[in-house]
């Protein structure tokens, strides 16, 4: 019996930590399925994921640049991927039908680990990523959640989708998420990277979260780090999210610290990541 497939779908993808995640995941659930690594150019995403689920595929992951399109080909959506306008899970019918999720909201609240009700949250950031963190807070009761982004008029169209606040500049919050790509690929220090987002002269809050992931703490973990804030990692994000996906593709529950651990093993290149 050929074995059940699972992927990750984006241009680039080599960089990515999910093949090892998931595979060390099917393992230790006893599944003889394989997850692999799909570089998809944009012109060729469409045809090729129709053509999946014929192929073996129960489902896909998407990451850049992918996650407006598999959520415009789905024939179903969660609320979630609805609101979000992006999906970074397809799940596969008996029939190819295709089904939207964005656990990138979820596998965030997951990260955190604490309720976000009655909290104050900035949102940095204006792409696929922040509209997830900014659906996930206000789902989760955040009292006020603010974006905040380099391109003024992204955040603002942001906040208006998803009922949360525009911030002309970054202000005091219980939670900052940094939804940016400031700080991937080990391009700027911590001093760069507080000028580029605006955070000059802010105290770090009591949570910060950072997207950007790598095998040195990023420039805004270790801004973080200085002040004494808890610390959520993009690595932790990456996990939580992908068991999440794990979990309705087999319907089982995901093994998270077998994830943690094989996400965290060194990647070969040694600078910061994306997802
Ligand atoms: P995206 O759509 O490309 O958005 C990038 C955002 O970063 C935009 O708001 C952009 O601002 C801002 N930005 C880029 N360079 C900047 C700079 N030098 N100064 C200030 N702002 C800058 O990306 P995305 O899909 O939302 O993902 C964002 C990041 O999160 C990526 O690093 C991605 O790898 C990471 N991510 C991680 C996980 C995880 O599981 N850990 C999941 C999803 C995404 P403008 O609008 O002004 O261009």
């Amino acid at each position: 019996m050929p074995r059940t497939l699972l992927g990750v779908a984006g241009f680039p993808v080599a960089h990515s930590r999910s093949p090892a995640m998931h595979n060390a995941a099917l393992a230790e659930l006893g599944l003889d399925w394989l997850y692999v690594a799909l570089p998809l150019a944009p012109e060729r995403f469409v045809e090729a994921v129709r053509a999946f689920p014929a192929s073996g595929f129960k489902g896909l992951n998407v990451t850049v640049p992918h996650k407006e399109a598999a959520h415009a080909l789905a024939r179903t959506r969660s609320p979630g991927a609805t609101a979000i306008g992006a999906a970074n899970t397809l799940t596969f019918g008996p029939e190819g039908e295709i089904e939207a999720e964005n656990t990138d909201a979820g596998g965030l609240l997951d990260a955190l680990g604490e309720p976000m009700a009655g909290l104050s949250a900035l949102v940095l950031g204006a792409g696929g990523a922040a509209r997830a963190a900014v659906w996930a807070l206000i789902e989760a009761g955040a009292a006020e959640v603010s974006v905040f982004n380099r391109t003024p008029e992204r955040a603002a169209q942001v906040a208006s989708d998803l009922g949360a606040r525009h911030a002309i500049r970054p202000g005091g919050a219980d939670v900052l998420v940094n939804c940016t790509s400031v700080g991937l690929g080990g391009s700027m220090d911590a001093g760069q990277a507080r000028v580029a987002l605006g955070l000059d002269g802010i105290d770090p809050p009591a949570i910060v979260v950072d997207l950007v992931y790598g095998t040195e703490p990023t420039p805004v973990v270790a801004w973080a780090r200085s002040g004494g804030s808890r610390v959520v990692e993009g690595l932790e994000v990456l996990v939580r999210q992908g068991a999440r996906s794990l979990e309705l593709w087999t319907g089982l529950t995901a093994p998270v610290e077998t994830m943690r651990r094989a996400a965290a093993a060194p990647p070969d290149h040694g600078r910061a990541a994306g997802a």
